[in-house]
């Protein structure tokens, strides 16, 4: 049985409680982080955590506790769960007032609700998918308009993989007026003539933390590269396509909407940038 974290207290899950009040539970009033974990340390942590301060704030909630203390809590967690590959999941809600209300409740008598667990993923920096590369469809972007914020309103891109999976797909890519804004749970590439396409930030999409590091890495390594948006028609003439995400690191794309791309194998380029994240992740995990 897994050891979790609530509020303080690392309990074993069937142990723990959240209120029914909690407006996380009520109104998906939270927001939430997702840490992997290679050879039992933590990946990008310090970046998640930045994030995490953002989200936060744009939504009027404060740090509930020092970075110091999240790394503590991340390093507690998967230690009691003998994690060697894997992830961290930790979720901060407004809370549980009294009763429920659409007005935030005055943070000095409801403290923010934290807990976090762990999900163990044993080789996960050799999925098989990234061999072979995964299929996606296309579904309409119906989401909100500030997708930066990471909250944990995810009902649409659930209902978007369950729409993938009926199709016979992995994932699924998410369309505003032709325009591609990013997976349902990672950003998304293209590759065209050796040049690296991928949206800039906006409030459209999630600032990805895996892609702020591959677009690092890409930079130092002279790679092409322009940040601009890409249209579905273009994706579907690309020479590769990949996503990037903190649990799936680089997985390659090589059909879209039953179209295969370029060959229909995973190409060079982004087999070579996860190779690359993989390797400069596992050198400054913490
Ligand atoms: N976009 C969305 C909508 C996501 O849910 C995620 C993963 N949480 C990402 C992009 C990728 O972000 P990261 O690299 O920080 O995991």
């Amino acid at each position: 049985m897994r050891t979790v974290y609530v509020n303080g207290d690392f309990l074993p899950e069937d142990r723990a409680h959240i209120s029914v009040f909690d407006r996380g539970f009520l109104m998906a009033d939270g927001v939430y982080e997702v840490t992997s974990v290679l050879d039992g340390k933590l990946i990008d942590f310090h970046s998640h955590i930045r994030r995490l301060k953002r989200s936060l704030e744009a939504l009027d909630m404060n740090m509930p506790m020092t970075s110091e203390d999240f790394l503590a809590l991340h390093r507690g967690i998967v230690e009691k769960n003998q994690i060697t590959d894997g992830l961290v999941y930790l979720q901060v809600t407004r809370g549980a007032p009294a009763d429920r209300d659409f007005v935030f409740p005055d943070p000095d008598s409801t403290p923010l609700t934290i807990i976090a667990f762990t999900q163990s993923k044993p080789g996960l920096a050799d999925n098989p998918l990234s061999k072979t590369g995964i299929r996606v469809i296309s579904v309409e972007d119906i989401r909100w308009g500030r997708r930066d914020i990471k909250t944990v309103q995810l009902l649409y891109p659930s209902m978007a993989k369950m729409m993938a999976q009926k199709a016979g797909a992995d994932d699924a890519w998410m369309v505003l007026d032709g325009i591609v804004t990013e997976g349902t749970s990672n950003n998304a590439y293209i590759v065209k003539d050796g040049e690296i396409i991928t949206r800039p930030r906006s409030n459209e999409i999630l600032h990805g933390i895996t892609r702020a590091a591959v677009l690092q890495y890409a930079k130092d390594r002279q790679m092409a590269l322009v940040e601009r948006a890409f249209s579905l028609d273009e994706a579907r003439n690309a020479d590769e396509a990949f996503i990037t995400s903190a649990s799936q690191f680089v997985m390659p794309v090589v059909e879209i909407d039953g179209t295969q791309i370029g060959d229909g194998k995973p190409g060079s380029v982004a087999p070579k940038l996860r190779e690359i994240y993989i390797r400069e992740s596992r050198r400054s995990a913490i």
